[in-house]
């Protein structure tokens, strides 16, 4: 297989630097050495490419077939090289990287063109790789554009502006798709939580979605498995569910959002439901304060309420009759905000025994279970209030994409590499290069040349 060779060359001064100045001197060359390397790599792969179809450089022999075709007659034979033109990526992870891109001139319509530019995955007018914008948009997920940017000029030592980050997430966040359909035959997660996005002061709704794949441990601890399936801002969840609407998850589990609990019940009428348990326990409160109840004269009730959930020595059928015996009492005392509140919840309380998918086990009852509560869903609602409370005003869509880029970058990095069009590392052979390094200094000290 024909190779390319680079030979580099280093020269540097033979005077007696430490250890610290041998590093910061070698870190200062190792900046220069990638981009350097890339020049000569993308000029030698072009110049083999057209010795191989246009034969040598001043030799006139019978030439084969292009791999490329004329844009203005569509030829794809009979061309001659015409040169180079300047092209430069600004922005890569090694930092600037001028090449020549090289031109040839179709001997039948005369049009010149860069054959390669294509092959090289640039766009006409591309100024930045888009492995070196996934890094961008990768630290932008995290921290706000002003200080992503900050830390990529800091770390990879390129500068580039919010607005181009802000441009890139825009561009690509529109292209990701969160698929509803691994939702089919799992249990599917609903919360929603505010957004500072919208016309409203008070900001909007941010519905979020995810489907549980299953529980793997990882270093003593359980951990989900997650594949997010639908996002929406400003939306109601007829429209951000959809496309989930036609699918048929294993259960749907859900806190009491009235909204979420209307378009369930329309929606997913055979689906078994699951009302999180541990909002029920947490938002009873409330509903009691409601009915003028004091915070200690609420807090007998939910305890009340947390012992028929957890208490382990309950069977089922106990926890079932100790509830209803329990809302009954509630009813009597004339507490009609909390009467409400549990009655909605009563019959959706105990899917997870009622019809366990083993995904969670019940070690003193030794029984299957599934799960009871919204955790996991709520636990991606931190991470995504943790980015966008930055005290800025989001438009629905600009906040939109970033979140769904944050969501694949985490849990679909198939669909994040794919978008980018980032090699898979450990996945692609050609990403191996030889070095070889021989050392000689000159002159010779020990030689005399006075
Ligand atoms: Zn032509």
């Amino acid at each position: 297989m024909p190779k390319v060779e680079i030979h580099l060359s280093v020269t540097v001064a033979l005077d007696w630097l430490d250890v610290n100045r041998a590093i910061a001197l070698f870190q200062e060359m190792q900046a220069q050495v990638g981009c350097a390397l890339a020049t000569s790599y993308l000029e030698a792969i072009q110049d083999a490419t057209l010795d191989e179809v246009l034969g040598p450089k001043w030799e006139d022999v019978p030439q084969s077939e292009a791999p490329w075709t004329c844009p203005q007659c569509e030829s794809t034979a009979g061309f001659k090289r015409r040169g180079s033109r300047r092209r430069k990526l600004r922005k890569s992870s090694l930092g600037p990287i001028p090449f020549e891109l090289r031109q040839v001139t179709c001997r039948r319509c005369h049009s010149t063109f860069a054959p390669f530019a294509g092959w090289l995955g640039l766009e006409p007018y591309q100024v930045s790789s888009s492995e070196f914008q996934a890094k961008v948009v990768e630290t932008a997920c995290q921290v706000s554009y002003g200080r992503s940017v900050a830390m990529v000029d800091d770390l990879a030592r390129v500068q580039v502006s919010a607005t181009a980050a802000h441009r890139w997430v825009q561009e690509r966040g529109k292209s990701v798709k969160l698929d509803a359909g691994r939702a089919d035959g799992r249990p599917l997660l609903l919360d929603a939580t505010r957004v500072h996005a919208g016309t409203n002061p008070r900001g909007c709704n941010l519905n979020l979605g995810i489907s549980l794949a299953g529980r793997r441990w990882v270093g003593g601890r359980a951990q989900m498995e997650i594949h997010p399936v639908c996002l929406g801002v400003d939306e109601t969840w007829s429209e951000t569910g959809e496309a989930l609407a036609a699918c048929s998850p294993g259960r749907v589990v859900y806190d009491g959002d009235p909204d979420v609990v209307q378009w369930i019940e329309k929606t997913f009428r055979e689906v078994p439901q699951q009302r999180c348990s541990w909002h029920l326990v947490h938002e009873l409160g409330r509903h009691l304060w409601e009915d003028g109840l004091k915070q200690a004269q609420a807090r007998t009730w939910v305890n009340q309420v947390r012992q028929i959930l957890y208490q382990p020595e309950y069977s089922l059928s106990q926890r079932r009759a100790a509830l209803h015996a329990l809302i009954q009492q509630v009813r009597d005392r004339g507490f009609t905000h909390a009467v409400h509140y549990l009655e909605g919840a009563e019959s959706h309380l105990f899917a997870y025994r009622e019809q366990p998918d083993g995904m969670f086990f019940d070690q003193q009852r030794q029984e299957p279970l599934a799960i009871s509560s919204t955790s996991p869903v709520e636990r991606q609602m931190r991470e995504i209030n943790r980015r966008t409370d930055v005290g800025a005003r989001w438009q629905p869509a600009g906040v939109t994409n970033l979140l769904r880029l944050d969501l694949i970058r985490r849990f679909d990095m198939q669909q994040w590499d794919l978008l980018w069009d980032l090699p898979r590392s450990g996945h692609d052979e050609s990403l191996t290069a030889n070095l070889q390094v021989s050392v000689s200094v000159r002159p010779s000290p020990n030689v005399n040349t006075s």
